[in-house]
Order: C-alpha cells, then structure tokens, then sequence
C-alpha cells in the first residue's frame, strides 16, 4: 500500500510534506525515515518515485 503523504504548508507553490502516515495502523513518521515496512505493524509501503519531495538522493 502507498504510504499517505502530510505536510503543513507550501512552497513555491508545491505542498511540503513533512511526515508520512502508515495506511495500515495510521502511526505518523517523519518524512526523512522512509521504510519499506512500516516498523509498527508490519505493514508494506510503496513509494512512488513521482512524489513531489525535496530530498536528495544519496
Ligand atoms: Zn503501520
């Protein structure tokens, strides 16, 4: 399942997202710890790559 996306404000016109919440048990995480399996129940998330995030990639 995607990973539910939430962010508190904008910039440059685009929403920053600041935590993501585990479609399965609805625990919040920081945006920076992204995890296959959400550490609390286990359940499988999948990132797409088309998100609009300003991370750096390695
Ligand atoms: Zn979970």
């Amino acid at each position: 399942m995607e990973p539910v996306l939430n962010g508190d404000g904008y910039a440059d016109g685009k929403p920053v997202y600041d935590f993501w919440e585990c479609p399965g048990c609805g625990e919040q995480f920081e945006i920076d710890d992204k995890y296959n399996f959400c550490p609390k129940c286990g359940q499988a998330l999948e990132w797409e790559e088309n998100h609009e995030l300003n991370l750096t990639s390695d």
